[in-house]
């Protein structure tokens, strides 16, 4: 919460002194734990207005200005241990920042004073990422480092050369060092994110941090894991490519086969700056990758020199913020969910409101010490934005519009589904069941078995697979492989067409390769990925259930928590029994090498619309293409739907797609995606 703030001129020197370093070692901690431990403590809005205090009262009391303050100094100073020392050869400096179109004024009217005239300006968007620089010799990557204090970075080389868009060959030899940002796209956010609760793991508070998070790994497996991504936007050498505006900059960029944002556009003066912000702060729901404002750069690169640095910024550029997008609304829930393994997580359910284009009623509160650090309570009005542009989030508690006698929330002790006693596990923030009889988790773990991405049995959703249960046809996956054609007829709205169709899918599923069989098992922390790579090393499940953590671990990709999780999974009775009882039904238990759909594209099994006109090729042709990278594309939107592409004049689907919450991506996001595509494989 932020606290009123003295008026300056109310102030002491000796307040002022005193103000000034409690700012200072606020703001420091704020940093150690935002830069370099990737967690940050308080939101960014409140970081920004002690921040935004602190140059003001040192603005006003420069004795008291030290060389080690946050204003003095770039992101964060200790480099992550493991990690090696890159000294950078030309500083990487912050951005200064404003919040207001005025403040945006003032600068353009300082720059314009100092420069002697109007500068053109180029406008691009301030990607939510973190800053790193790439050294090319003779065309090769050789060097990748994190921005860190500015002078001393991270290598992050190998961590770098995991990620599918930075080319590790450049379309000519040239020796270069360029900078630019690396991100997380805001649908990984929400699958890795999804995937830590599951974990037991604490939520990245945003994909900045979880970009971040993920780049600084010492193990380089982790940040393959993550599907970064990334835009290169400077180099502190433009005659090494010859050019003289930062907008050319962009374009030699891409033309030697760096990613780049070309959202970029120049302008003539500042006022055209407005329709590009009204342009962006309506569109950047539609972006792939989370953006928090506008960065306006000189454009032209000896202007730039000419208006030089500070010790911590250009003065050539400024970054303009998106003011946060919030909404008020009242807390009316908390429901407890059990997930397959186990994990019970709570959902604040809260009177619906319009929020960033989309009608919102449920956040996510992760875990319970999340839920006791912001002390929600039922009946509290909370202010609500999106983390990272997509997440609903609460941000915290309007204390004085608490109800009298509110009560502090209990967290339960009980399974709300078993009833049985709810536990810790070592070093976990997540409440688990670990009742291996909890109704609610086999259920999540059949519908899971049965899901596209698992053994694929079309027509067992949840809900037959509900009824199944009920109907005690099922008890565990191999169960499924057991059911008669009598049992499904006797239950409701099941006819015989449809009784036909998940039998004969049931059967289909009997040849599935192993990888999506060992996803579909469930075990904890083996996602789809690490699942096919450790079907391909391994070949049968038998040969799996035989490894050692170290044979597991040493595939490239593969944790060692990853490996323990499967040993400890089939070291148990009920996976060695099951592991029988599959076999005999005939399921399949061997890799077939000859999978064509190529189950790491970011396309695979995932829900996809197409609406409006495509300009770079016809929707069959997209159709197509979707398909062959293993997507399912489907008529219409629905909440299930992952993905709609909407291309010009998109019309209620996309409206749909907004009010449901659907990831919607432009032509341009599209063509993106595909292109890595290309490249990775
Ligand atoms: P910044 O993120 O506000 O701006 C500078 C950075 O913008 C650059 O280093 C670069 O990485 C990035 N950037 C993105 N797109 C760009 C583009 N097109 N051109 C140039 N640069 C681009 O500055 P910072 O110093 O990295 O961090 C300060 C901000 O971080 C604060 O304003 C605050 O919001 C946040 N912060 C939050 C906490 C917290 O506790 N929540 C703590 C520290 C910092």
């Amino acid at each position: 919460m932020l606290p009123e703030f003295t008026p300056v001129n109310n102030l002491t020197t000796q307040m002022a002194q005193q103000e000034i370093a409690t700012l200072q070692k606020r703001l420091t901690d704020y940093g150690v734990a935002y830069y370099e431990e990737d967690a940050p403590l308080v939101e960014d809005y409140i970081y920004d207005a002690f921040y935004a205090r602190l140059v003001l009262l040192e603005a006003q009391f420069p004795q008291f200005v030290t060389p080690d303050s946050p204003t003095q100094n770039v992101g964060g100073a200790k480099v992550k241990s493991g990690l090696a020392k890159v000294v950078h050869p030309a500083p990487m400096l912050s951005l200064g920042d404003v919040f207001s179109l005025e403040e945006l004024q003032e600068w353009d009217e300082r720059t314009t004073k100092t420069l002697g005239f109007q500068s053109e300006y180029n406008l691009e968007l301030k990607i939510d990422g973190l800053a790193v620089a790439l050294t090319y010799v003779d065309g090769k990557l050789v060097q990748a480092s994190t921005r860190g204090n500015g002078s001393i970075g991270e290598d992050v080389t190998a961590n770098v050369k995991t990620i599918r868009s930075i080319p590790q060959t450049l379309t000519e030899p040239i020796t270069i060092e360029v900078r630019g940002e690396i991100y997380m796209p805001k649908s990984s956010f929400a699958t890795l994110n999804k995937q830590r609760e599951a974990d037991g793991l604490e939520p990245f508070a945003n994909p900045r941090n979880a970009a971040a998070g993920s780049l600084r790994q010492l193990n380089v497996a982790i940040t393959k894991k993550r599907e970064l991504s990334a835009f290169v936007y400077y180099t502190a050498d433009p005659d090494a490519i010859g050019v003289t505006t930062q907008s050319g900059a962009l374009e030699r960029f891409a033309a030697l086969g760096l990613p780049t944002d070309d959202h970029n556009r120049v302008i003539a003066k500042m006022a055209d700056i407005d329709a590009y912000i009204a342009e962006y702060t309506s569109q950047r729901e539609r972006l792939a990758y989370g953006i928090d404002g506008v960065v306006v750069k000189v454009n032209h690169l000896d202007n730039q020199l000419d208006l030089g640095h500070t010790v911590k910024i250009p003065r050539w550029a400024i970054a303009y913020k998106f003011p946060p997008e919030e909404a008020l609304t009242v807390v009316l829930d908390i429901e407890w969910t059990v997930g397959r393994t186990g994990a019970v997580t709570p959902t604040a359910v809260m009177d619906p409101v319009q929020l960033a284009g989309t009608t919102v009623q449920r956040a996510s509160l992760h875990n319970p010490d999340y839920l006791n650090a912001k002390d929600i309570r039922i009946g509290d009005t909370v202010t609500l934005h999106k983390a990272g542009d997509i997440i609903p989030e609460i941000g915290q508690v309007l204390l004085a519009e608490r109800p009298a006698n509110n009560q502090v929330y209990d967290i339960p002790t009980f399974c709300p589904a078993c009833h049985s006693e709810l536990v810790h596990l070592d070093g976990e923030v997540a409440l688990r069941c670990i009742n291996p009889f909890c109704v609610a988790q086999i259920q999540e773990k059949l519908t899971h078995f049965a899901s596209r991405n698992a053994m694929n049995i079309d027509g067992m959703g949840p809900r037959v697979v509900s009824q199944l249960l009920k109907a005690n046809y099922i008890q565990d996956v191999a169960s499924i492989y057991r059911l008669q054609e009598t049992q499904l007829l006797s239950l409701d709205k099941f006819k015989e067409k449809s009784v036909t169709n998940l039998l004969s899918a049931i059967t289909t599923s009997k040849s599935n390769s192993l990888e999506r069989l060992l996803f579909g098992l469930g075990i904890r922390m083996v996602g789809a990925k690490a699942a096919r790579l450790i079907a391909e090393k391994f070949k049968t499940l038998q040969a799996i259930a035989d490894a050692s953590v170290i044979d597991i671990a040493s595939i490239a990709g593969i944790g060692e928590t990853i490996a323990l999780s499967v040993v400890q999974y089939f070291k148990t009775p009920e996976a060695k029994q099951l592991l029988i009882e599959l076999r005999e039904a005939g399921v399949n238990q061997t890799y077939l090498s000859d999978v064509i759909v190529d189950e790491t594209s970011f396309f695979y099994g995932k829900k996809i619309v197409l609406t409006g006109k495509l300009e770079k090729g016809s929707r069959t042709e997209a159709t197509k293409w979707l398909q062959d990278h293993g997507a399912q594309v489907t008529g219409s939107v629905s909440a299930k739907t992952d993905l709609l592409i909407a291309g010009e004049d998109a019309g209620s689907k996309l409206d749909k797609a907004n009010a449901l919450g659907v990831t919607v991506w432009d032509e341009q996001a599209f063509i993106e995606a595909q292109a890595k595509e290309g490249t990775d494989k």
